[in-house]
């Protein structure tokens, strides 16, 4: 089995609807096992406008293969109506793999781990809750939390 994060948010509509539907279709997938995931959260927009967004991170096993992972994420999303007018644009839901077991990818369709992970708090702290002892390539999730201080976020 392979374990993967996932990135999930969500500034448009019902997010937290969204979020908790996206998460049961995910529980009820034949090929998602042992799912877990965070408590709620609410964040400013990184480089972007718009409401804020309601993040949350989820844990999973997976026989699939990091990109069948990728296009199962994107059938969900794609579920929820979300349209891509331009870059950073508010969206319905946005599922994103953070980490892949330890996959490093540097594919068109897929890079690993998530090439801006480190730098958001909206990733860090509610991974942080499911699995504290984390540690990436530019750091611990102590340390990263630390230089993105400045961030917007609230538990919801
Ligand atoms: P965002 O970067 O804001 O999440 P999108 O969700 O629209 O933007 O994703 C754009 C593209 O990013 C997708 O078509 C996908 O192929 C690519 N991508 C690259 N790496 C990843 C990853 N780790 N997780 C999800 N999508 C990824
Ligand atoms: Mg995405």
């Amino acid at each position: 089995m392979n374990i993967a994060y996932i990135g999930l948010g969500s500034n448009l509509g019902e997010s937290r609807n969204v979020l908790q539907q996206a998460l049961a279709n995910l529980a009820a997938h034949p090929s998602i096992h042992k799912l877990e995931y965070s408590r709620f959260y609410r964040s400013s927009p990184v480089d972007a406008s718009g409401p804020d967004y309601v993040n949350a991170v989820a844990r999973l096993e997976t026989p699939l293969a990091s990109l069948e992972l990728l296009h199962l994420l994107q059938g969900i999303e794609n579920r929820y109506g979300r349209e891509r007018p331009y870059v950073n644009a508010p969206r319905t839901l946005d599922l994103d793999i953070l980490l892949f077991n330890e996959e490093i990818n540097h594919s068109a369709e897929l890079t690993l781990p998530h090439p801006r992970m480190h730098e958001r708090a909206f990733v860090l702290l509610p991974l942080q809750e499911l699995a504290p002892g984390i540690v990436l390539a530019q750091g611990t999730l102590g340390t990263l939390l630390e230089q993105c201080k400045d961030q917007g976020i609230e538990l919801l």
